[in-house]
């Protein structure tokens, strides 16, 4: 993959592709955590004397939906970097300046179909192109993909660190490697479970994932979220566990709940037989107690899905003991997922990890050996 190290930007115009697909309230950003990891690529153009064109998607718009203007993107992007970011109305009126960011490319119809009419219209706005967006790296768009075959191309500091840190877990991982897979659908994850099967010593199930795994193995599941297509995939991975000797773990006890609700009657339920009017909302203390020396005795930990129901303060308590047992371990710590890593940042826990992935759908398929169009077309 080529870096800004192969690059000459001095003087040049740099079409620079970021995901700050953030979280919105109205108009106000309520995470930026993703605009500021993009600082580092920004501010390392800017220093080695590059005019920048600063390009991303927010949301899924049919139209020009005006709530889908990147104009409180470019705002804060402005405060973090003390200096004006020009907010280009559209392609035909991009001005000139040091610091320019395009609207929502998916304002544009030709940008998820990867039009190469639009890709040329990208490339005519710059001379080099530089993708930092590692959140859209799996997707063939034309401000991805198309404009990346026109010009120059590189991955910046976040998109290369991202690759790296996670073909690192796939590759070459600090034995042993510990998987912990949780959050609420075995269907997507499995994908990530058959690559860890084939690599980690030990793989924790969490979340309401482990439901289909325990209808497979016979147990009653009660009410509790229990994807029905996820059964036979969860028995699949039961058997290539034994066949292979991956320890594929499964939970001992569960906190239950009457319904999905943080007022709701609870219990704790020694055992994984889920009784009818309960659903299992979080692993238990036993459980949550053995994941954590699992956790503790590993050379590489890769986390993906939260234990249990976390945004419910009476089925927090699980994710809270893994990520306190992926914070303090002496492991690499890799944690990718939208919902794990807002969990982390919930327990003030997120800056102790030593990789947390901004790409949820990229990071997985990454981990599943799929190739990245966005990542392709760079080498
Ligand atoms: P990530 O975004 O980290 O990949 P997922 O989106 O797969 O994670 O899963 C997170 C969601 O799963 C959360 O909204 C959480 O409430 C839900 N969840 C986890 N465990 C359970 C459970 N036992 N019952 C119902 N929902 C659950
Ligand atoms: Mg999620």
């Amino acid at each position: 993959m080529r870096t800004l190290e192969d690059l000459d930007v001095e003087g040049k115009r740099v079409f620079v592709r970021v995901d700050f697909n953030v979280p919105l309230d109205g108009a106000r950003i309520t995470d930026d955590t993703r605009i500021r990891a993009a600082l580092p690529t920004i501010e390392r153009l800017r220093g080695d004397g590059a005019r920048l064109l600063l390009a991303a998607h927010l949301g899924r718009p049919k139209d020009r939906e005006p709530e889908l203007s990147l104009r409180p993107a470019a705002d804060r992007l402005g405060e973090l970097l003390s200096d004006e970011v020009t907010l280009a109305p559209s392609l035909d009126e991009v001005p000139d300046g040091d610091l320019v960011m395009l609207e929502n490319v998916r304002y544009e119809p030709g940008e998820t179909k990867n039009d190469p009419e639009l890709a040329k219209r990208y490339a005519a706005l710059a001379d080099v192109y530089v993708d930092d967006a590692f959140g859209a790296a799996h997707r063939a768009h034309a401000s991805t993909v198309g404009v990346a075959e026109l010009l120059p191309s590189a991955a910046g500091l976040l998109l290369q660190r991202e690759v790296e840190t996670l073909n690192g877990i796939l590759e070459a991982p600090e034995a042993p490697l510990v998987a912990i897979v949780g959050g609420a659908k075995v269907t997507d994850k499995i994908g990530v479970i058959e690559a860890f099967l084939d690599r980690a010593r030990t793989i924790l199930i969490g979340g309401a994932m482990c439901f289909p795994f325990f209808k497979a193995q016979g147990h009653s599941v009660g009410a509790s979220l229990c994807e029905e297509e996820g059964i036979e995939p969860a028995s699949r991975a039961l058997a290539a566990a034994e066949e292979k000797g991956c320890r594929l773990l499964l939970p001992e006890d569960l906190v239950l709940g009457r319904e999905f609700s943080a007022d709701t009657e609870t219990q704790e339920l020694d055992g994984v037989d889920v009784p009818d009017g309960w659903m299992g909302l979080d692993i238990g203390p036993r459980t949550a107690s053995f994941y954590a020396e699992e956790i503790a005795g590993a050379g590489t930990v890769f986390w993906n899905g939260p234990m249990g129901a976390f945004e419910l303060t009476p089925f927090a308590a699980g994710t809270r003991a893994v990520a306190e047992a992926v914070a303090g371990a002496r492991a690499t710590t890799v944690v990718g997922g939208g919902d794990s890593a807002a969990a982390l940042a919930a327990f003030g826990l997120d800056d102790k990890v030593d990789h947390l992935s901004t790409g949820g759908g990229a990071s997985l398929e990454l981990i599943e050996g799929k190739e990245l169009p966005g990542v392709e077309v760079l080498s």
